[in-house]
C-alpha cells in the first residue's frame, strides 16, 4: 500500500528548490551586509518554553502546537515559531555577555503547526527571521525594518505595503488594557469563546480575532496610540521618523496588535497587495519585546525582530510574476561513442568538475543523436564529443551549442580550453 506526504507538508522539486535557493541566497545575504549573523537551533525543545514565552492565550499554544511525550516521558514540541528559541540559546550561551551588543541573529529553518491547511497555511513551513537582542535604541527598530524590506525589493517586490503600530511599555498597556475590558465587558457574550478567556488574560488579543473582526465594538475599541505615555509616544515617533529618513514608506495602524504575547513598542506587518495573492496577505510579521529575555531567566535586555515564511514570500514573488536568470546552466555535456570512449569520459568529466566546470555526460547508454537531445534538454553550452577515433588521437571536439562552431583540441587541453570557453560566455 502506498503512503502520502502528511497533510499540510509540501516536497519542494527540482525546479522549485532553485526558487528558494535564490530568495535564500537573497535574505542571508542582505543579512550579512546589515551584520546579522546565523544562528541555529534545534527543531524541538520543551513544551515549556512556548507554553511560557509565546503564551498560553495565543493561538499557536491552545491549537497549534505538535507536542509529543519522548521515551524518557519529557513533553517536547516542534518548534512552531523562532524567537523564544533564539531566546533561550542567548540566555542559555550568555550572549548578553558579548561586547559587540546588540546581539543581531538570523535564523532559517522549518516550523510546525496544526493548522488548517491553505493556500499560505501549512503545517510544516519555513521561516526566516531576525533577532536583534540587547538594544533599546529606536534606530534598531527601523533598521530590522529597512532589512526586510531591503530583502523583499532586492527580491523584486513591489506591491507591499508596510504596516507599523505601537503597543507601548507596560505603563501604556495596562492603561490601555483597563479601557478594553470597559469597552468589551458589557457585551462579551456576543464574541466568540476564545475572545470571552481573552478578555481576562489579554484583552489585546480580543482586536487580532479573526471570527469577532466584524464586531462593531471592534472599529469603536479604544485605541492603544491614545493611551500611550510620554516615553512610548516618542519612542514610536522616533522609529517613524527613521523610516522617513530611510525612504521606506509605512502606513500606522491602531488596531494592528500580534498573536503572540510578549510584543511591546513597535509591532509591524508586511501584506503583500499583488492581485491574486489569495486571502491570506501577510507576509511578515515581527515586533519588540522588551520583557522576553528577563523572562526565561535573563538580564532585562530588549530585543526585537521579525520572521517571514518563505512559502508566502515565493507566493508574493509569483503573484508579482518576477522573474528571474536560472544560474546553474550546465557548462559541458561529454558525449562519446564507443565502449572505450566512454569509460575514459568516467575521468574526463570528473576532471572537469574539480577545475570547477559544470559538466554531464551519459549514464543510459544512449546514441550519439540522443546524447545530444539530452545536452539539449540541459542547455548545455558545449558539447565535448569523444569517439574511438578521437581517442586514438587524443582529441576531442568541442561544439558551441549556442553558434554550431566546432573545434578540436588536445585532450590534455580541454579543461583548460572550456574554462575560457565558459569564461567567455
Ligand atoms: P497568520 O495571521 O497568517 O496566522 P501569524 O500571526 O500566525 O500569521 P506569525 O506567527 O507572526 O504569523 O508568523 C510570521 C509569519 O510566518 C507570517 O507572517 C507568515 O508569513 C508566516 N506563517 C505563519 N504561519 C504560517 C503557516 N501556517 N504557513 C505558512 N506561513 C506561515
Ligand atoms: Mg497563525
Amino acid at each position: 500500500m502506498s503512503v502520502n506526504i502528511p497533510r499540510g507538508t509540501q516536497d519542494i522539486l527540482p525546479g522549485t528548490v532553485e526558487k528558494w535557493q535564490h530568495i535564500e541566497k537573497i535574505a542571508t545575504d542582505i543579512c550579512r551586509n546589515y551584520q546579522y549573523k546565523e544562528i541555529r537551533t534545534p527543531i524541538f525543545e520543551h513544551t515549556e518554553l512556548f507554553q511560557r514565552n509565546v503564551g498560553d492565550t495565543t493561538d499557536i499554544v491552545q491549537k497549534e502546537m505538535y507536542t509529543f511525550t519522548d521515551r524518557g516521558d519529557r513533553s517536547l514540541t516542534l518548534r512552531p515559531e523562532g524567537t523564544a528559541a533564539v531566546v533561550r540559546s542567548f540566555v542559555e550561551n550568555k550572549m548578553f555577555g558579548d561586547p559587540n551588543q546588540p546581539v543581531k541573529l538570523y535564523y532559517n529553518g522549518p516550523m510546525f503547526r496544526y493548522e488548517r491547511p491553505q493556500s499560505g497555511r501549512y503545517r510544516q513551513f519555513v521561516q526566516f527571521g531576525v533577532e536583534a537582542i540587547g538594544s533599546e535604541d529606536p534606530a534598531i527598530d527601523a533598521e530590522v525594518l529597512a532589512l526586510v524590506m531591503d530583502i523583499y525589493q532586492t527580491a523584486g517586490l513591489q506591491k507591499i505595503e508596510l504596516v507599523i503600530n505601537s503597543l507601548g511599555d507596560t505603563d501604556s498597556r495596562t492603561a490601555h488594557r483597563e479601557a478594553l475590558v470597559n469597552h468589551f465587558q458589557p457585551r462579551i457574550g456576543e464574541f466568540c469563546t476564545d475572545c470571552q478567556s481573552r478578555l481576562e488574560k489579554n484583552p489585546l488579543r480580543i482586536l487580532d480575532c479573526k471570527k469577532d473582526r466584524d464586531h462593531e465594538l471592534m472599529k469603536s475599541a479604544p485605541s492603544i496610540l491614545d493611551f500611550l505615555n510620554d516615553y512610548s509616544r516618542t519612542y514610536f515617533e522616533k522609529v517613524q521618523s527613521y523610516l522617513t529618513a530611510l525612504e521606506i514608506e509605512f502606513t500606522v495602524d491602531p488596531t494592528l496588535v500580534r498573536g503572540l504575547d510578549y510584543y511591546n513598542h513597535t509591532a509591524f506587518e508586511i501584506m503583500s497587495n499583488a492581485e491574486g495573492f489569495g486571502a491570506i496577505t501577510t507576509l511578515c510579521g515581527g515586533g519588540r519585546y522588551n520583557g522576553l529575555v528577563s523572562q526565561m531567566g535573563g538580564p532585562d535586555v530588549p530585543g526585537i525582530g521579525f520572521a517571514f515564511s518563505m512559502e508566502r514570500f515565493l507566493a508574493a514573488i509569483e503573484a508579482e510574476g518576477i522573474e528571474w536568470q536560472e544560474e546553474n546552466r550546465l557548462d559541458c555535456f561529454v558525449a562519446s561513442l564507443g565502449e572505450e570512449a566512454k569509460d575514459y569520459t568516467v575521468k574526463l568529466v570528473h576532471d572537469l568538475r574539480k577545475a570547477g566546470i559544470k559538466a554531464e555526460r551519459d549514464y543510459q547508454n544512449r546514441k550519439m543523436k540522443a546524447q545530444f537531445k539530452a545536452a539539449d534538454r540541459l542547455k548545455a553550452r558545449f558539447v565535448a564529443i569523444l569517439g574511438e577515433d578521437e581517442l586514438k588521437e587524443n582529441k576531442i571536439n568541442v561544439k558551441d551549442m549556442e553558434t554550431g562552431e566546432q573545434q578540436e583540441v588536445a585532450l590534455a587541453e580541454l579543461t583548460e580550453t572550456l574554462l575560457k570557453k565558459v569564461e567567455a560566455k
